[in-house]
């Protein structure tokens, strides 16, 4: 493969900017500088002035007459003139007249110097400027300006390193890297029979699900230096310095050696060389020189490398083949058991009151990362200590998981009466088909708090346990608990608001994947018309199919919906003094639990409210 060498083009630019500031210096200034100021004044005057004894010296050239006044302060020239009484003149003027030449020029060793010196003294600064950056930059090397060189962190291993402790929830990427510290820690019991440890390992999962944390966990259990760089340092202006930076974290990395390098977002320089016009040299230079670098060592040097994406999809395959990044280890969304452990690993740093019930948050922060769970903990704090109390409480963490989902409550509710019955009426409705379906996870919570997100109210569902599986039914009951909010609206005030886009857009999504991707239309069967791009990232995903076949997935998608809204509008029909009773509870309390909407439901009480009472005006 081609070496690249670091570009030298700076360098000739300074040279050249140099010889012209030099060019124009000795063109323009050095005349200036050198020459005495010589006045021209007509022949007569220079008569006139021999007459009158004014003059001390004059120099006679072929063409030219110089002559100095007489208190020496001015050169004055005259053209020459074929004049026979000249020496007369001038010796009747009792001036000094010889062939003596008045030296107008500069000596030669001045002109030399002129020239010489500039080059010189510039020359010299370049030299040191560039020693210095190229010590800044931590080498003595040839590099220029240090540009090529790798800045990689390296956190030498210390005491209060992250351990596999740390890291809660992720076991499976935990066992799997554990035989990494292992060989780490003891090689020969690998080599013995002839077992070589992975080169690569990559690590992908969705955004702040701990791949980072990991790579440092085992850097700290197995004791060795840990190299941290991510993809974007590559990426250099200049062409060919990222493939220097490689080549430099290698050389580092191999001089450490038993150690590990981690390039956390590999994405970045790992992406598919896909030759289209406009690619990036750059880039393709640098993943040339990675590829190389890994092919280049030995299995068994100790060196390890670690890679973090979540965009797995878009590296390139040589990158993934086997001998370079050979393993890969998900690192997905935690699990119901993995947010609780999460919630008790972050929970350690913060003082928590007694009996806080962390199965009951985790289950509320259904689809968390451990970041969120991270930054749900953090908040809590932030709350207590707002509250001037000492203790972490559960009402704290329940609070915080409504803001990481919904943003701050906003203090100085904006609604008018009737907006706050619109909007109690619409979250009842959610709420109301989602207890009447038998699918359905049970409501946890229903508040008509606005919220800085700008939503005006929510309703929570908690799932009981884990799921992984959706089925068909569960999705059309997601789907017509969706569209109960604006059922409500239609049905009890008979006009409907801009308060369900959100809703709108989730319930299209989800039927849209049902008929596009899980084939679950009779139409389509089980053929995929949608292609996910990047699962890990909010999940893009494209069409696959003819024009006309996208017209009629548009009909499905909106058959679907509006079967699904009729079906909720039935249950709210079929459940009218409920829904009023609700949500005039609602509209007073603001906030209610699921157990009070569970008993409210449930109960046969005549003498609650059958509808909310005509807005007073305000
Ligand atoms: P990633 O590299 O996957 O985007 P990080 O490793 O940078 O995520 O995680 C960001 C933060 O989230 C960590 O500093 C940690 O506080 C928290 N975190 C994420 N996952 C976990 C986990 N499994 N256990 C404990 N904390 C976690």
């Amino acid at each position: 493969m081609k070496e690249v060498k670091p570009s030298k083009k700076p360098l000739i630019y300074y040279y050249f900017i140099v010889l012209i500031i030099v060019l124009l210096f000795n063109m323009l200034l050095m005349p200036m500088m050198t020459k005495p100021s010589v006045t021209e004044v007509d022949y007569g005057k220079f008569m006139t002035m021999a007459e009158r004894h004014q003059i001390s010296e004059v120099q006679v050239q072929d063409q030219e007459i110089y002559f100095t006044s007489k208190d020496g302060e001015t050169i004055y020239k005259t053209g020459k003139m074929d004049d026979p009484n000249l020496v007369t003149m001038l010796r009747e003027s009792g001036a000094k007249f010889s062939q003596e030449v008045v030296d107008t020029t500069v000596s030669p060793l001045l002109s030399l110097l002129s020239w010489i010196l500039p080059f010189v003294i510039f020359i010299a600064i370049g030299q040191y400027m560039s020693k210095k950056l190229m010590e800044k930059a931590g080498g003595g090397n040839s590099m220029m300006f240090g540009m090529g060189k790798s800045n990689a962190k390296i956190y030498v291993q210390s005491t209060e390193g992250i351990h596999f402790d740390d890291v809660a929830g992720e076991d499976e990427a935990k066992e799997n890297l554990s035989e990494i510290v292992e060989y780490l820690h003891d090689p020969t019991k690998y080599t013995e029979i002839g077992a070589s440890m992975p080169k690569g390992i990559l690590l992908v999962g969705p955004p702040g699900t701990g791949k980072t944390m990991l790579a440092k966990a085992v850097a700290g259990e197995a004791s060795v230096p840990f190299f941290s760089i991510s993809g974007s340092e590559f990426v250099e202006m200049f062409v060919g310095m990222g493939a220097s930076k490689v080549r430099d974290l290698f050389k580092q990395a191999k001089e450490k050696a038993p150690c590990i390098v981690f390039i956390d977002e590999i994405d970045a320089i790992g992406k598919k060389r896909d030759g289209q016009f406009g690619g990036n040299d750059e880039r393709e230079q640098t993943l040339n020189q990675l590829l190389t670098e890994m092919d280049g060592f030995e299995g068994n040097n100790g060196v390890i490398i670690l890679a973090a994406t979540n965009r797995p999809e878009s590296l390139d395959p040589a990158l993934l083949r086997p001998g370079r990044f050979d393993r890969r280890v998900p690192v997905e969304l935690p699990d119901l058991k993995g947010r609780e452990d999460i919630l008790k690993v972050h929970a350690r740093k913060v003082k928590v009151a007694d009996g806080v019930d962390y199965n009951a948050i985790a289950r509320m922060a259904s689809g968390a990362s451990g970041a969120e769970l991270a930054n749900i903990v953090n908040e809590a704090a932030l709350r207590a200590v707002r509250d001037g109390r000492k203790e972490v409480t559960q009402a704290d963490l329940e609070e915080s998981i409504e803001v990481v989902i919904a943003g701050y409550q906003k203090k100085n509710a904006i609604l008018t009466l009737e907006e706050k019955k619109v909007v109690a009426y619409h979250e009842i409705g959610h709420a109301l088909v989602a207890a009447c379906q038998s699918h359905s996870a049970p409501v946890q919570k229903i508040t008509i708090v606005p919220r800085t997100s700008g939503a005006l109210g929510y309703t929570m569902q908690v799932e009981e346990g884990n799921h992984y599986l959706m089925s068909k039914e569960e999705l059309e009951n997601k789907i017509a608990t969706f569209t109960g909010g604006r059922a409500a609206e239609a049905l009890v005030f008979g006009s409907i608001t801009t308060g369900a886009s959100n809703d709108i857009e989730q319930a299209t999504k989800i039927a849209r994947a049902m008929i596009t991707r899980y084939g679950m239309s009779e139409d389509f069967g089980m053929v995929a018309m949608e292609t996910v791009n990047n699962q890990y990232l909010g999940g893009d995903s494209s069409l696959a199919c003819s024009p006309q076949t996208q017209a009629d997935i548009d009909r499905m998608v909106v058959d679907m919906v509006s079967r699904q809204y009729e079906k909720a509008l039935g249950i709210l029909r079929d459940n009218r003094k409920k829904l009023d009773q609700l949500a005039s509870f609602l509209y007073e309390k603001e906030t209610i639990t699921g157990d009070e909407f569970m008993s409210i439901l449930e109960s046969e009480d005549p003498s609650a409210p059958e509808a909310l009472p005509e807005t007073e005006q305000e």
